[in-house]
């Protein structure tokens, strides 16, 4: 029966009788935009294919991980070899050491890793092992950074953020919460406070080292090395979030780009080439407190999948071969340059947050550098902005706090649709600088 629905709106009715929301992730509901849910039926390069049969130009690339595009050949045909040799093993195998040995060569700080099935795992498993080898409970987190959805890192700031954070969904315990404590990206004075209320207690700092979960925010000059400099002062180990970051803004991710060095990096989705894949490493002392070399338990059956292991090899062969990151911030400045002239141009205010191939409109903003002012940005100007870009074939991730990915494959045609798309959408949403 469902195989005869080619509609999103009957496709997304049948669904909310099925799964919570009628999704399995809830940003793709589409209720952050006031919208009903685009159905894919097939991707490739930079364009989307709806199940009615409309084509979008995509801004989202499956969260980030695209970066060589939709459905790229050379990654697809080795999916194929590796599926028809078996798609799973429970079993050691040649593509997992390879594809360990690659993130290894590429990443200087990651001497060992253990691979995973999502970013979730990765920043899960990262934070016990830092309590483990810290033999510390809390952990620092900032507010607006997003880690994955384990119950340490779903935490609000409550009246005493600083000692001990707020559930920020039901489920999770105060006593999780207890233990995570919250501090403002880009502001350095008040990590040290958390550190100076809870001497002795911090077992890691974790941070997205370009915040991408509350809109794209760079750090700020000397942040990062701060970090660092805090987290030695205090004895405290220093995780990079690398789930968005690795291997997009460079091949060194952003320790690389940056020239700080974390304590344990975790990566995500773009390491499986798109498939679901994750990974948690760093240095060999540290690793190899790992079960079963150490007491540290972390296990998974599809760990180290050979589909997404063919998957992740083939797309980080790609990415040493062609090293397209020049490229993909030079064309992301042209597009968002533009952007940014048509904005000026219609009165509407809004702001660009652009770093690498990564960038987000903020609407009712002039600046954002941290979470107060990405937090005041107008969501129903947003919405609006969406929805009519959605029309006029271009899709961006459905939330104003996302960021919008550039890929390999985005063309000059694509860009233009998107500006004159852009220009026209602006206008209908009037002045209100
Ligand atoms: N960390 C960061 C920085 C992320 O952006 C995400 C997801 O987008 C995660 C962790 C969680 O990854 P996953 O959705 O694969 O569990």
């Amino acid at each position: 029966m469902i195989d005869d629905v080619n509609n999103s709106s009957e496709l997304f009715k049948i669904a909310e009788t099925l799964m919570p929301g009628g999704v399995n992730s809830p940003v793709r509901a589409f209720g952050a935009v006031g919208a009903e849910p685009v159905y894919i039926d097939y991707a490739n390069g930079s364009k989307l294919h709806s199940c009615e049969g409309k084509e979008y130009v995509d801004y989202m690339m499956s969260w980030g991980p695209l970066i060589l595009g939709h459905a790229n050949i050379s990654i697809t045909s080795a999916i194929t070899e590796a599926a028809v040799k078996g798609s799973s093993f429970g079993a050691n195998h040649k593509a997992e050491v390879r594809l360990a040995e690659l993130i290894t060569e590429c990443m200087p700080s990651i001497e060992m890793l253990r691979l995973v099935n999502s970013g979730t795992e990765a920043t899960m498993s990262a934070l016990r092992l830092s309590r483990a080898v810290t033999g510390r409970d809390k952990v620092i987190k900032f507010r607006g950074c997003y880690h994955g959805h384990s119950d340490a890192f779903l935490i609000s700031a409550g009246s005493g953020a600083l000692t001990h954070g707020t559930p920020s969904s039901p489920g999770v315990t105060p006593g999780a919460a207890a233990d995570t404590l919250l501090a403002e990206y880009n502001d350095l004075a008040s990590v040290q406070e958390c550190f100076r209320l809870n001497k002795d207690e911090v077992a890691a700092i974790i941070v997205e080292p370009v915040a991408g979960n509350m809109g794209v925010i760079p750090p700020a000059e000397g942040f990062l090395q701060g970090l660092r400099e805090e987290c030695d002062r205090n004895g405290a180990l220093l995780i990079f979030d690398e789930v968005i970051t690795g291997f997009r803004l460079g091949l060194g991710g952003a320790a690389e780009y940056y020239g700080v060095t974390p304590d344990l990096t975790t990566l995500g989705k773009i390491i499986g080439g798109g498939l679901p894949v994750g990974a948690y490493g760093g240095k060999k002392e540290l690793l190899s407190q790992i079960s079963p070399c150490g007491g540290v338990y972390q296990a998974g059956t599809l760990s180290g999948n050979p589909l997404a292991c063919a998957a992740g090899i083939k797309m980080l062969e790609l990415l040493i071969e062609h090293k397209p990151y020049r490229r993909l911030a030079n064309m992301c400045e042209a597009l968002t340059s533009v952007m940014e002239e048509n904005i000026a141009s219609s009165g509407v205010k809004a702001c660009i947050n652009r770093v690498g191939s990564a960038f987000t409109v903020f609407f009712g903003v002039d600046a954002v550098t941290g979470y107060a002012e990405a937090m005041s940005a107008d969501t129903e100007m947003f919405g609006a902005y969406f929805r009519g870009m959605l029309e006029r074939g271009i899709y961006l991730p459905p939330a104003q706090y996302e960021a919008n990915f550039i890929s390999t494959e985005h063309s000059v045609e694509d860009f233009e649709q998107t500006l004159v798309a852009q220009q026209e959408v602006l206008a209908t949403l009037g002045t209100n600088a």
